[in-house]
C-alpha cells in the first residue's frame, strides 16, 4: 500500500504541473502558504502520535485490540496525509509557494512539495516504534523458549531508518529518477529548441526510462541490506530450484529485514541485474521443505514472468480507460464537462490500482500453485498433488504469519490473505501435477486478454503514425 501512496504522492504534483497553477490555485503569499501546510501536517503527525502513545498504553494494560488500533491508525495518516497533500497542492497552491522559494529545478521542487507528507510518513513510524518493540520483546521471550538464535532489538533511530531505507526510499529513488529523467528530456529539448514530443526527444525519454527500470534492482538490492549466501550445501539446494526449472538469478542474498521480517523476494527484470532475496530469519527458522517451497514460489514469478505481465496489464488498463473515457464523452454529452486532463488521471489511476491488485494476487495463487507442483514432484515423485506439496506451502506461510506477527487473515492488495492462499493450495490437493491448474488457466487467459487489449487499445495510434509517416 505504502508504495502507492508516495507514487502517488510525486504524480500529484506532476498533475498540477498539467493542470496548470493559475487555473486552480487561489494562492495567497507564499510564507504564509507554507506556514498553513506545515501547520495543517503537524496536526495529523500530533494526533498519530497520540493514538499510538494512548495505544501504547492500553497494550501495556493487556488490551488485544491496541496493536490493530496502531496500525490502522497508522495507515489512517498515511490517506489522509496524501488527501491533505492533493487538497494543498490543488487548493492552497502550496506548490507555487514552494517554487516561490526555492525555483523551478529538476526534481528539487518536486522533492520539497512532497516533503512534509513524506516526514509525516517518517514520524508514523518513529511514534509507532514503541508498540513494535512491545510486541518485540513479547516474542522474544517465546524465541528464549523455542531456542531460537536472538537478534538485538534496534533503536528507535535505526527502526525509523531501516523503514525509511528498505520501505521508502526504495520505491522513491527510481520513481524520482524516472521523474527527473523525463522532466530532464523536456528541459533538454526546450535548450535545443526541439519539438516536444518529437521522435527523437520520445526515444530519448523512452530509452532512458527502459535504461532505468534495468537498473533500478541494482540501487533496490542496496538500498535493501544484502550479502550474497556463501557456498554450501544450502546454496545449492536453493540453486538447484532454480535450475531445476532454467530460470537464473544472482544470488541468493541473504536479506536483513527492518525488524527481521521474514520475506523472500526476486528483483529485476534482466539477468544480471536480477537478485533473488530470502530473510535472514527465514534462512535461519524455516525447515527444508518450506523454504524450497518459498524459493519455487519465487522461481515461479521469474519463469512466468510476472512482473513483465504486471507491467503490461497496467499499459492495457491505461489504454483502455482512454479509450473507455473518449467513449462517455463521444456517447453522453451531458458528462463532457466533467471529462478534463484531472479527472481522466484520477480514473485512470484507480483503474490502474484496481487492476494492478486483481492480477497481482492471481499471480501470487499461481506462484503458490506451482510451489505446490514442485514440492509434489520433487520430495514425493508424484504424479499426483500430494499432502506434502500443498503442507509445504500452507507450513510457510502460516509460519510467516507467527513470525510477523501477522493474522492470517489479514488482508493484502497485492497478496490477499495467508488464509485465503492456504486453502486454494489445499484445494489442489489429488490433482495431476502434469496438466494445467485452474489458476493457470486464469492466469493464462489475463494473459491473453492483456494482449488483445494492448493491441486493440493502441495499434489505431500506430496506424495513425504510419499513416501520416506516409
Ligand atoms: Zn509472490
Amino acid at each position: 500500500m505504502l508504495q502507492f501512496l508516495l507514487i502517488f504522492s510525486v504524480a500529484c504534483v506532476h498533475l498540477h504541473d498539467q493542470v496548470g497553477r493559475a487555473d486552480l490555485a487561489v494562492s495567497g503569499p507564499p510564507l504564509q502558504t507554507v506556514v498553513r501546510v506545515f501547520a495543517l501536517f503537524g496536526v495529523v503527525a500530533a494526533i498519530t502520535w497520540i493514538i499510538q502513545a494512548l495505544s501504547g498504553l492500553s497494550m501495556d494494560r493487556g488490551s488485544r485490540r491496541a496493536w490493530t488500533t496502531s496500525h490502522l491508525t497508522l495507515e489512517a495518516s498515511r490517506l489522509v496525509g496524501l488527501a491533505l497533500l492533493a487538497w494543498v497542492t490543488f487548493a492552497l497552491g502550496w506548490v507555487d509557494a514552494v517554487r516561490a522559494f526555492i525555483g523551478d529545478y529538476v526534481l528539487i521542487d518536486e522533492v520539497a512539495a512532497c516533503l512534509p507528507y513524506w516526514l509525516l510518513i517518517a514520524f508514523g513510524w518513529w511514534a509507532h516504534e514503541p508498540l513494535e518493540r512491545r510486541s518485540r520483546e513479547a516474542v522474544l521471550a517465546r524465541d528464549i523458549d523455542e531456542g531460537f538464535p536472538l537478534r538485538p532489538i534496534e533503536s528507535r533511530m535505526a527502526y525509523l531508518w531501516s523503514n525509511i531505507r528498505q520501505q521508502a526510499l526504495v520505491w522513491l529513488v527510481p520513481v524520482l529518477a524516472l521523474s527527473a529523467w523525463s522532466e530532464g528530456v523536456d528541459k533538454a529539448a526546450e535548450a535545443l529548441t526541439l519539438e516536444k514530443g518529437s521522435g527523437a526527444v520520445e526515444a530519448a525519454r523512452l530509452i532512458g526510462s527502459l535504461a532505468l527500470f534495468v537498473l533500478a534492482p541494482v540501487a533496490i538490492r542496496r538500498a535493501w541490506k544484502t550479502v550474497e549466501l556463501g557456498p554450501g550445501e544450502l546454496r545449492d539446494r536453493i540453486n538447484n530450484v532454480c535450475r531445476t526449472h532454467g530460470v537464473r538469478a544472482a544470488g541468493p542474498y541473504v536479506w536483513s529485514t527492518p525488524g527481521d521480517g521474514i520475506n523472500a523476494a526476486v528483483v529485476g527484470f534482466l539477468h544480471p541485474f536480477r537478485y533473488l532475496l530470502i530473510s535472514r530469519s527465514m534462512l535461519e527458522s524455516f525447515a527444508n521443505r518450506p523454504l524450497m517451497a518459498v524459493v519455487a514460489h519465487e522461481v515461479a514469478h521469474l519463469k512466468l514472468r510476472h512482473m513483465l505481465w504486471l507491467g503490461l496489464a497496467v499499459l492495457a488498463t491505461v489504454g483502455l480507460t482512454g479509450w473507455l473515457l473518449t467513449a462517455i464523452d463521444y456517447a453522453l454529452p451531458p458528462l463532457r464537462p466533467f471529462i478534463n486532463e484531472a479527472t481522466a488521471a484520477v480514473a485512470t489511476l484507480t483503474a490502474v490500482v484496481l487492476v494492478f491488485g486483481f492480477v497481482s494476487r492471481r499471480f501470487e495463487w499461481q506462484a503458490d500453485a506451482f510451489a505446490v507442483r514442485h514440492i509434489s514432484k520433487d520430495c514425493d515423485a508424484d504424479t499426483h498433488v500430494s499432502a506434502t506439496g500443498w503442507g509445504a506451502v500452507t507450513g510457510a506461510l502460516t509460519q510467516v504469519a507467527m513470525a510477523n506477527n501477522m493474522s492470517m487473515r489479514r488482508w493484502s492488495w497485492r497478496h490477499g490473505s495467508l488464509a485465503d492462499r492456504c486453502r486454494r493450495a489445499k484445494a489442489l490437493h489429488g490433482r495431476s501435477t502434469s496438466r494445467a491448474f485452474p489458476i493457470d488457466i486464469q492466469a493464462a487467459s489475463i494473459k491473453v486478454l492483456t494482449v488483445v487489449v494492448i493491441v486493440a487499445s493502441y495499434a489505431p495510434f500506430a496506424w495513425l503514425a504510419f499513416a501520416a509517416a506516409r
